[in-house]
């Protein structure tokens, strides 16, 4: 059986602890693969490597490590297919998704690689007599990032490129789900010309995380998963004297209006909905229809979602794959079997489904609820599978004020006509990312990624400028050189004055 061992500095360092865990293929059933659970002894290892590489990395020329980074993008590139095969086989999702996750991951390397212009300071000539003020960014030094199954590439690269291009070393401690991803990052990234050390890869499980939380030499955390699991890190590692951000978990909710093209807004709901099998943090997992146009609405949405493929990540006419793990495909049909009793109206019960050859996979189908309640289960938790539930309200300010009850802030869309609305519904909404009449609106690259409320836990988002300002620390450097012909200023304990 194939086995994920530790990538640190430079090389595979198989786990001294013996613990293993196993790698499902989502799509059999079948443990395909073992990967190494890292002891606090091996996180150690890792953090050692990188902060010894930081010694020579935080000091590098920009040019240094801008020369890797493109080269990194161009392998990246390259191997855009062989990194989505790896995604498909451990997480499920079909080979078109994972090519797709690959390309946004690929967008902050590219930010990176123009981290010349983001890195270039402030200056001040002449602030008082002769002197000037220079604010510069530096590394912090060695930053760790714990990421989840649902993005095993994508995650990671929103992360450590942009660290390390601003002179940082990395730890990462992927998903154990889906480990392997990872790991080819980091050997293209060495490829590429990353010195050694630079960028690490742990793999584990509490185990590895705590070890991380508590290591003395680890500056900064990013971590991006659950809400509970992220609200512990940020209270963690904020206790032992890190910087973190932790996103978490999330309840998107897309608002149609009346006037809205109702067929646009039924492809873009059946998309976002079932997308990966709803297994994204920016999945649209409620629909609010206002007015009049819920029956019509729902309708669109049953009449497309029966269309669906459903079937494994590898055949490409696939178009929604499998879950995670059997336990967790329980779970969601779970919410589905419960959702009458708590006053929905089951339109679609994908549960119990199976695929023809592949009967042992995570299988699920697409569930659609109706007249959901805003205290039933299937509305208040996060689901994180294929069911979408659709509430109805009377008017926008109705719908505005449903959203914006939901504790959780991720992303949030309006479809409709109306720029007017749109507008308002920009400024009145409680979360992070908005979409007008756009689904699943992920920032660019060089815009920054995050949620509002539970969504995520730390003042910064992730990647785009926030993500640069995590990764350095500010330093104002005041500076004087006297006019060689001026008498000496003398003694005054008086605090300086500009003049
Ligand atoms: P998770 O919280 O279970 O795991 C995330 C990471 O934390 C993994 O590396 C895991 O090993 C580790 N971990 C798990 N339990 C832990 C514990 N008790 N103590 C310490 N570390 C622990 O999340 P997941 O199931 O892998 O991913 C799905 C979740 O991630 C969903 O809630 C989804 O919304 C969220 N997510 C959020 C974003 C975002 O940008 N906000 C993006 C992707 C996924």
């Amino acid at each position: 059986m194939k086995t994920v061992n530790h990538w640190i500095g430079g090389k595979t360092v198989e786990g001294a602890s013996g613990n293993h865990g196993p790698v499902t293929d989502p799509a059999t059933g079948e443990v395909t693969t073992q990967v190494a659970l890292a002891s606090a002894e091996e996180v150690d290892a890792a953090v050692r490597a990188a902060k010894e590489a930081f010694q020579t990395w935080g000091q590098s020329s920009l040019a240094a490590r801008t020369k890797v980074l493109f080269a990194y993008r161009a392998l990246l590139d390259a191997n855009r297919d062989a990194i989505a095969e790896l995604i498909t086989a451990e997480h499920g999702k079909v080979h078109s998704d994972a090519l797709g996750e690959v390309a946004r991951g690929l967008e902050i390397v590219e930010l990176a690689c123009g981290i010349t212009t983001q890195l270039k300071g402030e200056l001040s000539t002449s602030v008082s007599n002769r002197v000037d003020v220079a604010a510069i960014r530096q590394p912090l030094g060695v930053v760790a990032g714990i990421t989840p199954f649902n993005f095993p590439a994508m995650v990671p690269m929103w992360m450590f490129p942009l660290a390390i291009a601003c002179g940082n070393t990395f730890v990462l401690k992927p998903s154990e789900k889906d480990p392997s991803a990872a790991n080819k990052l980091a050997e293209l990234a060495q490829e590429a010309g990353l010195p050694d050390g630079v960028l690490n890869v742990v793999h584990g499980d509490k185990v590895a995380v705590d070890a991380l939380l508590a290591h003395p030499d680890v500056a900064a955390v990013s971590f991006v998963g659950s809400t509970p699991i992220a609200r512990y890190i940020h209270t963690t590692a904020s206790a032992n004297g890190k910087r973190v951000q932790a996103l978490g978990g999330a309840k998107n909710h897309m608002l149609v209006l009346p006037d809205a093209d109702l067929d646009a807004a039924a492809d873009a709901a059946v998309s976002a909905a079932y997308g990966s099998a709803g297994e994204r943090c920016m999945a649209i997992s409620a629909v609010v229809a206002v007015g009049s146009i819920g029956d019509a609405l729902v309708d669109k949405i049953r009449e497309r979602a029966e269309k669906i493929k459903i079937g494994p990540g590898d055949d490409p006419t696939s178009e929604m794959g499998p879950l995670i793990t059997a336990a967790h495909r329980d779970k969601v049909a779970s919410y589905v079997h419960g959702a009458a009793d708590q006053g929905a109206e089951v339109v679609l019960d994908g549960t119990g489904y199976t695929v023809d050859g592949y009967e042992n996979g995570h299988w699920i189908g697409l569930s659609l609820l109706d007249k959901v309640s805003t205290d039933s289960d299937a509305y208040r938790d996060e689901i994180f599978g294929p069911v979408l539930c659709v509430l109805r309200a009377e008017t926008y300010e109705e719908g505005v004020a449903l959203i914006n009850a939901s504790p959780f802030g991720n992303g949030t869309a309006i479809f409709t006509r109306d720029g007017g609305a749109a507008r308002r519904f920009q400024l009145e909404i409680q979360a992070g990312m908005v979409g007008v009449n756009v689904p699943i609106p992920v920032p660019v690259g060089y815009h920054s990624f995050g949620g509002w409320k539970d969504s995520l836990f730390g003042d910064h988002h992730i990647y785009g400028n926030d993500g640069i300002h995590f990764y350095t620390r500010g330093k104002v450097v005041t500076t004087r050189w006297p006019d060689p012909s001026e008498a000496p200023a003398g003694v005054d304990l008086g605090f300086p004055r500009n003049h």
